[in-house]
């Protein structure tokens, strides 16, 4: 069964607005067992709309459409269906008694455009909005295309989200596959390329699973997509030890979940001093919800007054050592670790750039990590424009940690 999916709106041909909606879609057709062929997005014009509309006609079993169901004058998904299917609209009671019932309930009266949102194709079902004002449509064996289905909705996410779940998965389960499951495991500190390389046999020999690998600034995400729960599970079982301690979590989560997990488990905790990451490291770890239970807090040790006020740094070695430089960020890792009596001290010191900074380049970066027993230092040169090198070094940072803790296989 082919299944497109047309966004309608013109500000999703901007950046002011992405389309969400079709992602939220393809996943939740995933979950019945039911493939996305195609999505497009498309601004509030006739005769673009109706092209695309005459088009997905022929091709798509299937056509699910979000926006243009509303009050205003740019809003005519109905009509133009309508219109290229040879047949009138006609009001439904049904929803002209909602849509008045919803402004009676907010003691509005509402503005005459809005009950030319009642009116449905003929011949096909008006789908009740349980949050809003305008109804969806379903249409199935519309006239000329038996056997295909057309499914409208309106834009707003909320009203769209509630309205699949209500009227959109009872229609689509029937026709559905077998629900598809997927496997990921995330990747610290290998870049994608040798993700691949070291990945390929073991991928081919799991060759019936759709396998894609998604790299970000932070990390990189193998991922595996099939029907069978087993096979997942026998892939799993291959990828661990290709990819041993470079591998951070599997499922949900990401690096900063696997440290925090590690940390709980083993009754540790860690505190940081951040220069040139400028609290990406707190701000990661805080987003996790208990993170408290192992995540101390530490300091923005963004200026040489920082360093010195808030954890003590010697002003004159400091001077000679440099802002930028493993002794400072070794300096800083004991000394955040020491004021918070965390198990682990981690420091980043470094530079992101616009210019250089006394002799470190732009992508310098000292990572320190002082823990029970040892203390490592780590020393890189990442590419990328300010906020690039910032994002990257604070996850070479987590990574370093991740490793130190043995935290794997979340
Ligand atoms: P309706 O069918 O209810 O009239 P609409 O798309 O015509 O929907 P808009 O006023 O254009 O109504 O959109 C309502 C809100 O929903 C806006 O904030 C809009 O950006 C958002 N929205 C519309 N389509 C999408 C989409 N595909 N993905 C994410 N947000 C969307």
């Amino acid at each position: 069964m082919r299944i497109e999916c047309i966004a309608i709106g013109t500000e999703l041909l901007t950046t002011r607005r992405l389309d969400t909606n079709s992602v939220w879609i393809a996943e939740r057709l995933a979950e019945l067992g039911l493939g996305l062929h195609r999505k497009t997005a498309v601004g509030d014009s006739r005769e673009d709309l109706a092209e695309l509309l005459r088009e997905a006609l022929t091709r798509s079993d299937l056509i699910l459409t979000t926006g243009g169901l509303g009050p205003t004058f740019d809003d005519f998904t109905k009509e133009l269906f309508a219109e290229i299917l040879g047949v009138g609209l006609k009001e439904n009671a049904q929803s002209r008694a909602d849509m008045l019932a919803f402004y009676e309930a907010r003691k509005r009266v509402p503005p005459p455009a809005n009950f030319k949102q009642a009116l449905i194709p003929e011949g096909a079902e008006a789908l009740r909005n349980a949050v809003g004002t305008a109804p969806g449509v379903y249409w199935q064996d519309p006239p000329g295309h038996p056997g295909k289905r057309i499914l409208m909705f309106p834009g707003v996410p909320r009203e769209m989200k509630r309205m699949w779940e209500e009227h959109a998965v009872p229609r689509l389960r029937p026709l559905a596959g077998r629900p598809m499951h997927t496997l990921r495991m995330v990747v610290g500190g290998v870049p994608e390329s040798t993700l691949d390389q070291r990945t390929q046999e073991v991928r081919e020999q799991h060759g019936h699973l759709e396998w894609t690998i998604l790299a970000s600034l932070t990390q990189v995400e193998l991922l595996a997509r099939g029907v069978d729960p087993e096979a997942l599970a026998r892939a799993r079982a291959a990828f661990e030890p290709i990819l041993g301690p470079d591998l951070a979590c599997v499922g949900e989560g990401n690096l900063e979940d696997a440290i925090l997990d590690r940390l709980k488990a083993r009754g540790e905790t860690l505190a940081v001093a951040e220069s040139m990451p400028g609290g990406l490291l707190a701000s990661r770890l805080t987003a996790i919800p208990g993170a408290s239970q192992a995540f101390l807090g530490g300091a923005t040790v963004y200026s040489a007054t920082a360093k010195t006020a808030l954890l003590g740094l010697d002003p004159t070695l400091l001077a000679a050592e440099g802002t930028v430089s493993e002794a400072t960020s070794r300096r800083l890792a004991e000394a955040v670790r020491a004021r918070l009596g965390a198990t682990w001290g981690l420091a980043v010191t470094g530079n992101a750039g616009p210019g250089a900074e006394g002799d470190a380049p732009v992508g310098t970066v000292h990572i320190a990590l002082v823990g029970p027993g040892a203390t490592q230092v780590q020393s890189l040169n990442l590419p990328g424009d300010r906020n690039e090198v910032q994002l990257r070094g604070a996850a070479w940072s987590l990574d370093l940690l991740r490793r130190a803790l043995g935290a794997q296989g979340r």
